[in-house]
């Protein structure tokens, strides 16, 4: 294959969602893969729904994934500007060249006729499209129109007849341009709409595939006649499966994150994300799960899409994101927990709460939800220091008996392990009942009826710490 030069071209009307980072990931591996170049071009026509706030929150996304694009809004390269609103003047010329052809003629029906129109089909079960009502109007009959003031847009004069097209995961696909009717494709010479604007888009920056989501498979035929008309060269075509909830419902804004930076936001790491999203829909064909990008890039092939729907299993997701912060380094991830430590938890406790929570943490939010008592234990009742019928005797008891061999102790703080070894050892030695013994001081240090064990505890708060917490429940206990 000669170097491929493929895009993604999301429309900043919302923030980057899975959808449109699954499709940026499978762009940018198949660039990759046969040395091409990946584009970024944002798609901001519809200028009332366009926000530059969008155009940020999807650069940010794809560069925490690590895809780097290599055109595109902040990047430049030889066929830009990138932003659609700012290449107006490669528009007047091929719109114009389509009024000259005969293909676009004005359309001056107003939304509420095109309504009526809509419902009137609806009740005769034909499928919504365009009467045809200003196809063949007269120039007197558009003068009139226009001396009334009436707002006009160009539509396509669709062909009757069958397009086809061959699409690299769906194999051949035809469709019956009849069911489509004169779709608008400009409001006016230079101001194309969505289908026209892809089309010289991707004709002036060379664009040799498009691979994009499934709901833009009917946009195909109207984007093939238009190409036709204008005698561009077609791409290739790919269209990713659709991502399904679990319940295979539609993703939407209410029942999924509306934007990937959510995702960071809680934790997940950017590689597990990616290893992610390069599953959903690819098939690698054994039973390897687990992907760098490198790998991907390697591995991937349009030819192993799958055509059914995606199924999003977020177990999945937790699961792999806790492989891959097995994989990091207590230094690397002592830096990227920070964000999700309590904010006055002291350096040196953070690196233990880092270090004992690790082997149960997939995603890094997990390291918040029981950090606190590392940094204090608030007020709690003082029966939740005894375990099962112990009355308040044998609970001071055994406290004391606690904090008489944590007084002792010294090189036991230095690992859970090492604090483990030594309070079982003091258990056995002096006959006590486990239960007994060690319900009471993990409460002490805890303050919860859950939570990590007293060795682990204890070594991360430390010596005075631990002693001092069991003097507290002691004495609650009076
Ligand atoms: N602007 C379209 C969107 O945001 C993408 C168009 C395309 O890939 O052809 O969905």
């Amino acid at each position: 294959m000669m170097n491929p030069r493929v895009r993604i071209a999301p429309s900043p009307t919302g923030f980057l969602h899975l959808g449109t980072a699954r499709a940026a990931l499978f762009n940018y591996l198949f660039a990759k893969k046969n040395n091409g170049a990946f584009i970024v071009r944002i798609e901001d026509t519809d200028l009332e729904r366009s926000n530059p706030a969008f155009t940020k929150d999807i650069l940010d996304g794809m560069r925490w994934l690590g895809l780097a694009w290599d055109e595109g809004p902040e990047g430049g390269g030889e066929y830009g500007p990138y932003e659609q609103s700012k290449r107006t003047d490669s528009y007047r010329k091929p719109i114009q060249k389509l009024i000259t052809s005969g293909h676009l003629y004005e359309c001056f029906c107003t939304p509420d006729e095109l309504e009526s129109e809509r419902i009137e089909a609806a009740k005769h079960k034909q499928a919504p499209k365009y009467s045809g009502h200003c196809r063949n109007l007269s120039e007197p009959e558009r003068q009139k129109f226009r001396e009334q003031g009436r707002m006009s847009i160009l539509r396509f004069r669709t062909p009757e007849k069958t397009v086809r097209f061959r699409d690299m995961v769906r194999g051949e696909l035809s469709f019956d341009t009849s069911l489509i009717g004169d779709f608008s494709v400009a409001r006016n010479v230079e101001t194309p709409l969505y289908n026209l604007a892809v089309v010289i888009d991707d004709e002036t920056m060379n664009i040799t595939h498009v691979i994009r989501g499934e709901d833009h498979i009917s946009n195909t035929p109207k984007q093939l006649l238009l190409i036709e008309a204008l005698r561009y060269r077609v791409p290739e075509y790919a269209h990713l499966p659709l991502i399904l909830n679990s319940d295979r419902s539609k993703m939407s804004k209410r029942k999924n994150k509306v934007s990937l930076i959510e995702y960071r936001n809680e934790g997940y790491l950017p590689e597990a994300l990616v290893n992610f999203m390069a599953l959903l829909g690819w098939n690698p064909k054994s039973e390897q799960e687990i992907f760098s990008l490198d790998e991907l890039v390697q591995k991937f092939d349009l030819a192993s899409v799958n055509k059914a729907g995606a199924v999003l299993n977020l177990e999945k997701l937790n699961w792999m994101n806790g492989e891959y912060v097995k994989t990091k380094s207590l230094d690397e991830l002592i830096e990227i927990a920070a964000p999700f430590l309590p904010k006055d938890l002291p350096k040196e406790r953070a690196r233990k709460v880092v270090e004992v929570q690790r082997p149960r943490v997939n995603v890094l939010k997990e390291f918040s939800s029981e950090a606190e008592y590392f940094v204090s234990v608030e007020d709690f009742p003082a029966e939740r220091l005894l375990w099962k019928t112990m009355t308040p005797e044998q609970g001071r008891a055994a406290l004391a008996a606690a904090k008489d061999v944590c007084e002792k102790a010294e090189q036991e703080y230095e690992s859970p392990h090492a604090m483990e070894a030594y309070l079982k050892d003091v258990i056995q030695k002096r006959g006590l009942k486990p239960g007994e013994f060690l319900w009471p001081l993990r409460v002490a240090l805890s303050g919860r009826e859950r939570s990590h064990s007293p060795f682990e505890i204890a070594y991360v708060i430390g010596k005075n710490e631990t002693v001092k917490r069991i003097d507290r429940a002691l004495a609650s206990l009076k």
